[in-house]
C-alpha cells in the first residue's frame, strides 16, 4: 500500500482538492484533516444569511455529511497538524500521533487580523468572523437598538454592517483609509456602497483612526477615535483583513512569503507538498498573488490535485467574487490590480451600476452592482482574452454583447 495523500485543512480548498483527486481516478488512501468540529462548510454566508438567521448549518456544508464515506475520504475533524517533517514524509497531529504521507496538500486558509491587545483588542465583546464558531457566538448578542461598531470597511465589515443595520442595530463603520473598500475597489464603487449604507442608517466614518477600545466591567463599552471622539459600543466587529496560515509550512522549511510560495501548479518548494486557497501565494500575470475567494480556493485546489497526479496545466484564472449587502448583489469579475482608468455604466434596473477597470486600455475587471449582464459580459470578455472599450462600456446605449472585442494588450498580459 503506498503512503496516502494527506490534505491539511478541511475547508473550501481541501474539499475541492479531495473531490478532484477522486474525479481524476486517484483510488488510494486519502486523508483530509481539519481542526474544526463541523464537516467542511462555506464561509461566505457567515457574514450574510447565516448570521442573520436565514440559513442553518446543514445548508452551509460544502458536501453532504455522507459524501466523505462514499468517496472513501477519511475525514478527521477536530485534529490539528502541528508539524511536518518533509524529509521523513511525516506529520504530527495535536494528539501526538504521527502520520506518513506520500504527497501532502496544505489548504490551511487564513485567520483574521486582530486589533492589538494593548489597545483593548482582546476584550470580551470584540469579535471577528472567520468560522462558524465565531458566527454562532455573535448571533445571540445581536439585539435591535444595540450599538455596534464595525472596525474596517472591507467586504466582510460592510456585510456585517448590512446584516446588523437591517436588524435594527445602530451601526457605525470606522475606516482608517480615506474611503471604505479602498484596498479592493475604485472610488466609484466605494461611493456606491457608502451611499447604500447611509440610506440604511449606518454611520460611515472614513479616514478615521482608532485609538483604543474602552473596558467597562471587563467588557468593551466604547471605542475612542484618534480625533478624540468616543463612541459607545455594545459590540465591536473587527474586519481588518486576514493573514495566511503559513506557519506550519514555514516551520517545515518551505519557502513562505505572504503565504506558502507555490508554482503555477500549486507545488511548493518541496516537490511532494502542494498548497491552494487563501494560504497559497502563486505566480499570476507576472506577479506573486494571493487571492482570498471561493473561486480561487476551488480552482487552484483542482489544479493542485491534477498536478499531484502528474498533470501539467497551469493555473491562470479569471478571478470572480461576490458580496451581498441589503438588496444589492455585487459581482466582481477579474482583478483590478494596477488599474489606470475607471468608467461607470448605469444598469437597466434603478440603482444598478457597473464599474469597469482598465490597465493600458485593456479591461481587467468589472464590479457589477445588481447588474448581472454587466458581470456576465465583462467576465466573458476576460475569459476569452478580449476587452470592451471604455467608451463603449460607459455608454448605456451600446449593447455589451456586441462590444466585446479582441485586445492585444490584454491577451499578452494574460499570457504572462
Ligand atoms: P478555509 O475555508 O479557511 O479552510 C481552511 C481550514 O484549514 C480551516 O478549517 C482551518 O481551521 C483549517 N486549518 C488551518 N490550519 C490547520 C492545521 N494546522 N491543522 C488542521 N486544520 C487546519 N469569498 C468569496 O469568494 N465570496 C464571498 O462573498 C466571501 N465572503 C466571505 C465571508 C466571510 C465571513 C469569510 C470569513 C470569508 C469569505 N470569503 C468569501 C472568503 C472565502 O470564504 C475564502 O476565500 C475560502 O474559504 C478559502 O478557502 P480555504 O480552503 O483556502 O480556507
Amino acid at each position: 500500500m503506498p503512503d496516502p495523500i494527506v490534505i491539511v485543512g478541511a475547508g473550501q480548498a481541501g474539499v475541492a482538492l479531495a473531490a478532484k483527486l477522486r474525479a481524476l481516478g486517484y483510488a488510494d488512501r486519502l486523508i483530509l484533516i481539519g481542526d474544526e468540529t463541523v464537516p467542511p462548510y462555506q464561509r461566505p454566508p457567515l457574514s450574510k444569511k447565516y448570521v442573520s438567521g436565514e440559513l442553518d448549518v446543514e445548508r452551509l456544508l460544502i458536501r453532504p455529511r455522507d459524501w466523505y464515506a462514499e468517496q472513501n475520504v477519511e475525514l478527521r475533524l477536530d485534529q490539528r497538524v502541528t508539524s511536518i517533517a518533509p524529509a521523513a514524509h511525516e506529520l504530527t497531529l495535536s494528539d501526538g500521533a504521527r502520520l506518513r504521507y506520500g504527497k501532502l496538500a496544505l489548504t490551511t486558509g487564513a485567520r483574521p487580523r486582530n486589533l492589538p491587545a494593548e489597545i483593548g483588542g482582546a476584550l470580551p465583546g470584540v469579535v471577528t468572523i472567520r468560522g462558524l464558531a465565531d458566527a454562532d457566538a455573535i448571533m445571540p448578542l445581536l439585539k435591535p437598538g444595540m450599538r455596534l461598531v464595525v472596525v474596517g470597511g472591507g467586504y466582510i465589515g460592510l456585510e456585517a454592517a448590512a446584516v446588523t443595520a437591517s436588524k435594527g442595530m445602530q451601526v457605525t463603520v470606522i475606516e482608517a483609509a480615506e474611503r471604505i473598500l479602498q484596498r479592493v475597489a475604485a472610488a466609484e464603487t466605494s461611493a456606491f456602497f457608502r451611499d447604500l449604507h447611509q440610506r440604511h442608517g449606518v454611520t460611515i466614518r472614513e479616514a478615521t483612526g482608532l485609538d483604543r477600545l474602552v473596558d467597562r466591567d471587563g467588557r468593551v463599552a466604547a471605542v475612542t477615535l484618534r480625533d478624540g471622539t468616543s463612541l459607545s459600543a455594545d459590540l465591536v466587529i473587527v474586519g481588518i483583513g486576514v493573514l495566511p496560515n503559513d506557519q506550519l509550512a514555514r516551520d517545515a522549511g518551505l519557502l513562505v512569503e505572504n503565504g506558502i510560495t507555490v508554482d503555477a501548479q500549486g507545488r511548493s518548494s518541496d516537490p511532494d507538498i502542494f498548497s491552494a486557497g487563501d494560504c497559497a501565494n502563486f505566480p499570476w500575470q507576472g506577479q506573486r498573488t494571493r487571492l482570498e475567494s471561493v473561486q480561487n480556493a476551488i480552482e487552484q485546489a483542482e489544479h493542485a490535485a491534477a498536478a499531484m497526479l502528474g498533470g501539467t496545466e497551469h493555473y491562470n484564472p479569471v478571478p470572480w467574487f461576490w458580496s451581498d449587502q441589503y438588496d444589492v448583489k455585487l459581482q466582481i469579475a477579474g482583478l483590478n490590480r494596477g488599474y489606470d482608468q475607471v468608467v461607470t455604466r448605469p444598469g437597466k434596473r434603478p440603482g444598478s451600476q457597473s464599474v469597469w477597470y482598465y490597465r493600458q486600455g485593456a479591461l481587467i475587471a468589472v464590479d457589477a452592482m445588481n447588474d448581472a449582464l454587466a458581470y456576465a459580459f465583462g467576465k466573458k470578455a476576460l475569459e476569452s482574452g478580449k476587452s470592451i472599450a471604455p467608451e463603449k462600456a460607459t455608454d448605456p446605449a451600446v449593447d455589451l454583447k456586441t462590444a466585446i472585442e479582441y485586445n492585444l494588450a490584454l491577451a499578452t498580459s494574460r499570457k504572462a
